[in-house]
């Protein structure tokens, strides 16, 4: 394994001026990044263990009714507080169908946002492996070959590659917002946005800028009517083939307000706008809700071996979003 020097920070001052140079790997839970080192995926000079840093692991409601997230919040912790299940029960479950309860009790709600794509050969060990995301320009080894787990939406020949986080599906879909620190000044950037997509550029996975680091999640208005699918070959212990977070405002049993947002089927969680917009005035689980959700996978573009993705995915948002509107 590649030699690093390792610190603790102390303070969010430590920290920002610790990444003032960029050249510095923030440590959280450390269950991605100690994998990322130990494969070659990722070589860091100085790593700054960021998880004794006082304050950044609290979950507060604010004023406006939003609740505020701290980065360093266990995904467990996330996922039992009280106004996590009351009011996001779409969060809650997507973070208790990720990874096992030995690593939710480790990981953290900023560091999940932040892993990478489990594409094989993104993780593969053999440095001859073509992977823009790994060496920009070696080319894309899955295009042509194994790329059942890949994207159906929103890829490029130069990378066809899964944002492989549960989370991060729930939080696109609440219009959750990233509050990030880095010493060039603050930012808050809308969770569906924050992971790039391939033709914005192949190698990058988020937003996010060297030494910028994520201090809290903020999530709006309640939304209490909300549920999250997750598809896998196996039931536990396994990412998603699809998934689909949705949250449903209704009035009598009319949709008022959809969201739902796909996993598993780009580099960004994919939220279904269109649909969301033709689902207004629908009664809840009729068939032209069916219909609507059906009409966004006219614009899905199939691997060889992943168009069935199509209607699994589309069949996951159907019921998730009945499930939401079920809990009303
Ligand atoms: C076997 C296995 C199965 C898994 N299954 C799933 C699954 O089904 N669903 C799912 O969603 N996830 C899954 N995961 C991913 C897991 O949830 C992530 O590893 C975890 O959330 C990362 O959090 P961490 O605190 O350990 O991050 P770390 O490993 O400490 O850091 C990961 C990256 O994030 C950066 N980082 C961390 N915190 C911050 C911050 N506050 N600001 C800026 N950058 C930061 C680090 O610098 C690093 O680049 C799985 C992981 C493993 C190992
Ligand atoms: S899909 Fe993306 S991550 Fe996978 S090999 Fe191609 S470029 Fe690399």
């Amino acid at each position: 394994m590649h030699a690093f020097s390792y610190a603790r920070a102390r303070s969010i001052d430590d920290l920002l001026a610790d990444g003032r140079d960029g050249d510095v790997t923030f440590l959280a839970g450390g269950t991605e990044l100690l994998n990322w080192a130990r494969i070659g995926i990722l070589r860091p000079q100085r790593v700054l263990d960021i998880s004794g840093v006082p304050g950044l692991d609290r979950i507060e409601p604010l004023a406006d009714g939003a609740l505020r997230i701290g980065a360093l919040a266990k995904l467990n912790q996330v996922a039992l507080h009280r106004e996590t299940r009351s009011r996001y029960p779409v969060l809650s479950q997507a973070i208790l169908k990720s990874a096992s309860a030995q690593l939710r009790n480790l990981a953290t709600i900023g560091g999940n946002p932040m892993q990478r794509t489990r594409c094989a050969y993104f993780r593969s060990e053999d440095p001859a492996t073509p992977c823009n995301k790994r060496r920009p320009g070696s080319g894309c080894a899955a295009l042509h070959a194994l790329n059942e787990r890949h994207a159906i939406f929103g890829w490029t020949e130069d990378c066809v590659a899964t944002s492989p986080s549960d989370p991060a599906v729930a939080l696109a879909c609440l219009d959750a917002t990233i509050i990030t620190k880095h010493a060039s000044g603050d930012r808050r950037l809308p969770a569906r946005t924050f992971h790039t997509l391939p033709g914005d550029d192949p190698a990058a996975h988020t937003v996010l800028r060297p030494g910028e680091l994520i201090t809290a999640i903020e999530v709006g208005p309640p939304a209490p009517c909300s549920a999250y699918l997750k598809v896998r070959e196996r039931e536990s212990y396994e990412f998603a083939l699809v998934s689909a977070a949705a949250a449903v405002e209704l009035a009598d049993d009319r949709i008022v307000r959809a969201r739902i947002a796909l996993g598993g089927v780009a580099m960004r969680p994919w939220r279904l706008e269109q649909a969301e917009r033709d689902l207004t005035g629908l009664r809840a689980g009729s068939p032209e809700t069916a219909e609507a959700i059906t009409a966004a996978f006219g614009e899905a573009r199939p691997l060889a071996s992943n168009a069935y993705k199509i209607p699994l995915a589309r069949n996951t948002a159907v019921r998730a979003l009945e499930l939401a509107a079920r809990t009303s």
